[in-house]
């Protein structure tokens, strides 16, 4: 009995492996024709000074439209597009048309905004990576000083001793560079020293649950005192309630982004709601 037990649960195992492996096939088959179709699109945040309430930038976020599925998110695809090298292609085209998308902006009269834009594992290993971004410089006219790429923690971690050099050849390039869901993969701060590193993003989940929660208040205002005696300017994600905001204020944190201001919207969306919101064309 123990013995026919044992093989059914090892092929019950086998099956549920194969069904994993044949939808991540799947997803890779779909994601490589969406990328030669061009479904993928590019949304965008805004990301505001906490001071002074003025739109400083935006981050771009990658969405893709599957005429069958609507709208993926990309917790849905960026993972398979990272294990099969995808995300090269991908981030390019990202990178690309975020850095064109302000200089458009430019032209039509906003206020001169900076762009974020995710850089993943697979990017920061890629020994031309500081040559695409040059390139999507020029092409667009962007000084590369408005061109942030947000890098998580964790990614940092794990690529450590290379993300050493890359990040040196981006500070050469003039570009900002973020570190992403910080708090979340347990570097300290005096490691970060090593790194060329302009911001901090605060990791949504400490975030969350401000003010009331002791510990991510504690927290918080930590990783703010520390980042400012570092020389780094912090970035609260996720902040969804004026009470957040008011907090994070008074903690001394220098810019934030959430649904409070706006979600990611598409390009004509959100330059429709600034406009409405803001006089966004009036202060240019
Ligand atoms: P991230 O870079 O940390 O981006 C912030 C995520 O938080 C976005 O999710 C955004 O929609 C969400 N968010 C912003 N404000 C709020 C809020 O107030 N409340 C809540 N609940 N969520 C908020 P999104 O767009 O689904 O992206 C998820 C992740 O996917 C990103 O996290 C990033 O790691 C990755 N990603 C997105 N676009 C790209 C890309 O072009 N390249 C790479 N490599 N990764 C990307
Ligand atoms: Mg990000
Ligand atoms: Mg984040
Ligand atoms: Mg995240």
């Amino acid at each position: 009995l123990a013995k026919a037990e044992g093989r059914n649960t090892y092929r019950y195992y086998n099956q549920s492996l194969t069904a994993a492996a044949s939808e991540r096939l799947e997803t890779e088959t779909r994601l490589r024709r969406a990328l030669e179709l061009d479904h993928l699109e590019v949304f965008y945040q805004p990301q505001l000074d906490i001071t002074t309430g003025a739109l400083t930038g935006v981050e771009a976020l990658v969405r893709w439209r599957d005429p069958e599925q609507g709208l993926i998110p990309p917790d849905r695809f960026i993972p398979v597009a990272e294990e099969t090298g995808l995300i090269d292609r991908l981030g390019q085209q990202v990178l690309e048309r975020a850095c064109l998308q302000v200089a458009a902006w430019d032209r039509d009269g906003l206020p001169a905004l900076d762009v974020a834009v995710n850089l993943s594992a697979h990017q920061i290993g890629d020994p031309r990576l500081c040559a695409k971004i040059r390139h999507a410089l020029e092409r667009s006219g962007l000084a590369p000083r408005r061109l942030v790429l947000e890098i998580t923690e964790s990614t940092l971690m794990t690529q450590a001793e290379g993300a050493l050099g890359t990040l040196a050849g981006l500070k050469g390039l003039g570009v900002q560079v973020a570190i992403d869901d910080f708090g979340t993969g347990y570097s300290s701060l005096a490691y970060l020293k090593r790194f060329a590193i302009d911001w901090l993003k605060v990791d949504r989940c400490f975030v969350q649950d401000l003010p009331e929660d002791r510990n991510d208040a504690e927290l918080t205002q930590t990783i703010v005192y520390m980042a400012h005696n570092l020389g780094l300017r912090v970035l609260a994600e996720g902040v969804e309630t004026q009470a957040q905001l008011d907090f994070l204020t008074h903690l001394g944190c220098d810019g934030w982004q959430g649904f409070l201001c706006s979600p990611p919207l598409p390009p004509q969306e959100l330059v429709a709601r600034l406009e409405s919101r803001e006089g966004l064309r009036r202060r240019a």
